[in-house]
Formats: C-alpha cells, sequence, structure tokens
C-alpha cells in the first residue's frame, strides 16, 4: 500500500505525515488492519528497538475533585464509588512506589486529583519524590497535579522531578463538551510550563469519547507540535456515575488504528497504552505492543488493571522485552535536546535532580488530568478485571461493564499494591 511505505519513509525520517495520511490510516478497513500495524511497527522499532518501558501509577489523592471534566469518576459530583482520600504521606507514596518498581517499573507517576496544586501541595509531594528518590535513586519521577501556577513546575524539578504530565485529552474545538471549569488553553499552558523548567513533558489523549476522527487527528497533531517526550493514549472506561458512563465506541481494531495513527505522526516519541487497555484491546493487547513502547503495569488510579504479571507474561510471549532501569527510552537524539531527560541512563538528568509525570488525571494515567476514568461500581470489589467469563464479543456502542472494576488495592488501601 503506497500510504504504509510513504508513513514508514516520513517516520524514519521524523517527518509529519499529512492531515490527510493520518485521517486515512485511521479509515483502513479491518482487511488492511495487520498491514498498518506491520508498518507502523516498524517505525516503532527502529526508534525503541522491541523495549517496553514500565510505568507506575500511585494516586496520592483520590476524589472529591472541584473539576467537572466528564470522563473522570473523580469529578465534581461523581457518583462512581471509588476509593476517596486525602494525601498519602511520604512513606506510603513511597511503599507503593517501591512495589512498582520491584515490578520493573522504571517511572513512577504521582498523581493527585484537583484543578492544581497549592503551593503547600507542592511542598508535600516534594516530600513525597525526596523520599522515592532516597529509597531508589535510578527511578523517574513524573508529577502530575494539574493545572500549574507560576513557579510551581520549577519547584517540582528542584525537588527532583523528572517529568510532567497533563494531558490535552480531545481537539480544542472539541475541549469545552468534555470540560466547562477549565479551557484547553489552561492544558497547553500547563504543558508549555514543564517544558520550560526543563521537566520532561508528558501529554496525550482520551479516545472514546464520541470524538470524530479529524479530532483525533487534531489533538495528536496538536501534541505534535507541543513536543512532548511521552504521549499516553488513554481508551475512554466508561464509569458508572460519570456523564459518560454510556459511552461505549471503541473496538479492539480501532484502538489499534488510533494507536497506529499516533505512531506515524510521533515517530521517536515515547507512545504509552494508558487506560482501558485491557478493557478496549483486550486480547488484541500484545499486538498493540508493536506501536506503543510504553504502558502501565498494574492497576491505574481508580479502576483496575490486569495483574501485574500478566504484563509482564504478554511482553515476553509477544518477543518484547522490559526495559530496564539503565536504558535511555528516548532515541538519542531526543534525549540530548532534552539534557539527558526523559529517560535517564547514562545521559543523567543531573540537572533535575533526579525526578517523572502524569496527564492530568486520565485514566489513562493519572490526572489527564486523571483519566483513568475511574470507577464501575457495578463490579464487585477485588472482582478484577476481565476475570469473569468473558460476555460474547461485543461490538461498538455495546456496555461490557464486566471488564471494569473499581481500584480496592494498593495506595490509599491496606491490600498490596497490583504490581
Ligand atoms: S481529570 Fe483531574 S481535574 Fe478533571 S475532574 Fe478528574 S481529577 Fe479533577
Amino acid at each position: 500500500m503506497d500510504l504504509l511505505n510513504t508513513l514508514v519513509d516520513k517516520g524514519l525520517r521524523r517527518e509529519s505525515p499529512t492531515r490527510e495520511e493520518a485521517l486515512a490510516v485511521l479509515a483502513t478497513s479491518d482487511d488492511d488492519l495487520l498491514d498498518v500495524v506491520a508498518a507502523a511497527g516498524k517505525v516503532r522499532r527502529h526508534w525503541f528497538g522491541r523495549r517496553v518501558k514500565l510505568n507506575y501509577l500511585v494516586n496520592l489523592k483520590s476524589g472529591l475533585c472541584p473539576e467537572d471534566c466528564s470522563y473522570c469518576s473523580q469529578r465534581l459530583g461523581s457518583k462512581a464509588e471509588i476509593l476517596k482520600y486525602t494525601w498519602l504521606k511520604p512513606d506510603q507514596a513511597s511503599q507503593a512506589a517501591a512495589a512498582g518498581v520491584a515490578g520493573g517499573a522504571k517511572r513512577v507517576c504521582l498523581v493527585a486529583s484537583g484543578r492544581g496544586p497549592t503551593d503547600r501541595d507542592v511542598d508535600r509531594v516534594s516530600d513525597t519524590i525526596k523520599a522515592i528518590k532516597d529509597q531508589n535513586e535510578a527511578v523517574e519521577v513524573c508529577a502530575c497535579l494539574g493545572l500549574l501556577s507560576d513557579g510551581q513546575a520549577e519547584r517540582l524539578r528542584e525537588a527532583g522531578a523528572d517529568a510532567y504530565n497533563h494531558n490535552l485529552n480531545t481537539s480544542e474545538a472539541t475541549y469545552g463538551d468534555i470540560t466547562t471549569t477549565h479551557t484547553y488553553a489552561d492544558r497547553v499552558d500547563t504543558v508549555n510550563k514543564a517544558h520550560a523548567a526543563g521537566l520532561s513533558a508528558c501529554s496525550g489523549l482520551i479516545a472514546g469519547m464520541g470524538e470524530s476522527d479529524e479530532d483525533l487527528v487534531d489533538v495528536v497533531f496538536s501534541l505534535r507540535e507541543l513536543d512532548p517526550d511521552s504521549v499516553p493514549v488513554n481508551f475512554l472506561i466508561p464509569m458508572e456515575g460519570t456523564p459518560l458512563a454510556k459511552e461505549w465506541h471503541l473496538t479492539p481494531q480501532r484502538c489499534l488504528r488510533i494507536l497506529a495513527m499516533t505512531r506515524f505522526v510521533c515517530p521517536d516519541v515515547e507512545v504509552r497504552i494508558a487506560g482501558g487497555r485491557e478493557v478496549h484491546l483486550r486480547t488484541m493487547q500484545p499486538l498493540a505492543l508493536n506501536l506503543a513502547n510504553s504502558i502501565f503495569l498494574g492497576d491505574y488510579l481508580t479502576s483496575e488493571g490486569q495483574a501485574g504479571h500478566a504484563d509482564l507474561e504478554m511482553i515476553a510471549d509477544a518477543g518484547f522485552e522490559v526495559e530496564g532501569a539503565g536504558e535511555v527510552t528516548l532515541p538519542e537524539h531526543r534525549a540530548a535536546e532534552r539534557g539527558g531527560c526523559g529517560s535517564h541512563a547514562g545521559g543523567s538528568c543531573g540537572s533535575h535532580a533526579d525526578g517523572g509525570a502524569c496527564g492530568s488525571h486520565a485514566e489513562g494515567e493519572g490526572c489527564g488530568s486523571h483519566a483513568d476514568g475511574g470507577v464501575c461500581g457495578s463490579v464487585p470489589a477485588g472482582a478484577g478485571r476481565g476475570t469473569g467469563a468473558p460476555a460474547e464479543p461485543a461490538a461498538a456502542g455495546e456496555a461490557r461493564t464486566d471488564l471494569v472494576a473499581v481500584r480496592r488495592r494498593g495506595a490509599g488501601t491496606d491490600l498490596a499494591p497490583n504490581a
């Protein structure tokens, strides 16, 4: 297919596809899907080999947010039966982080619900970053605390943060349909603040909120322009108790096309499959490793992921390898542009004092602000996602609440984390 040859050539040259080419990827037929995956896989392997970076989420503060992001189980007025708690103490957070690192994670994402941190909150998170770095100097720490005020990104960097996550989530044109309490421009501003402070910027999207192909292409092109080091791709987990609870639009094939398009537009950037991986890709998860070079290990912010050991087995079975703490995630040219950060090793992030990120709570990530989606009260606690007998194969639009479970373990609970 000429389109795919063109996209591979461009990807290897770090050149952007045209909007029409990106749209054409989303419009490919199921018959062509494996060719699309193979083509984007060439770009992925050129820049990232067969390595998979593991990230681990620690939800520092859960629920009770005054913002109204429609996808979020932690939003104002959410009826989702998620865990709700205020700031974890530094030792509690570092204990949770240690479980992720022991499971193979090289980045810990510290997420807190809310519009943005107060200066006191930045102090708390700084203490937490120090506690994590005291325990393991090599671990990357990414903070995801919402919208930043002037000076806060610099303070986080001084405290040792390596990265900051704040997701754009969707296109500028549709942003107001998803959230009314802050704007798309607010989000762009925070990503720019993180950049300016020398933090590795992490910013991504949430697919499955009823957006068009054009919206998806818009947001991914906007991300390319913002030039983050990592792009988390969340697939909406329609949590019961949120306004988007009935929005089941994604199929595994659609998710693969979205990831492939993101890879072609952001060829040398860490593309991370974030929240909704298990729910929407389901048995196609291993195929997606040919497109993304990064995933979250274990659970999300307010919902459960598959067991950590299942993530590791999937990576090995698919012929990939977990990226080691001593390996640099980003391609050489990118790591050099960033002064070595965006993934340590060798290069040293000396200037950062050591430090890692989140998006703005989208479960997906953290705070895609916090898009995990969040939670589904209909699933019994402890049931675990995907552990029940599978229902009939679902088409797009058909709810699969059997695949969604509220997180009841790890940070903020007495139960061991899933890593
Ligand atoms: S995404 Fe973040 S800012 Fe938005 S409602 Fe959820 S916790 Fe609050």
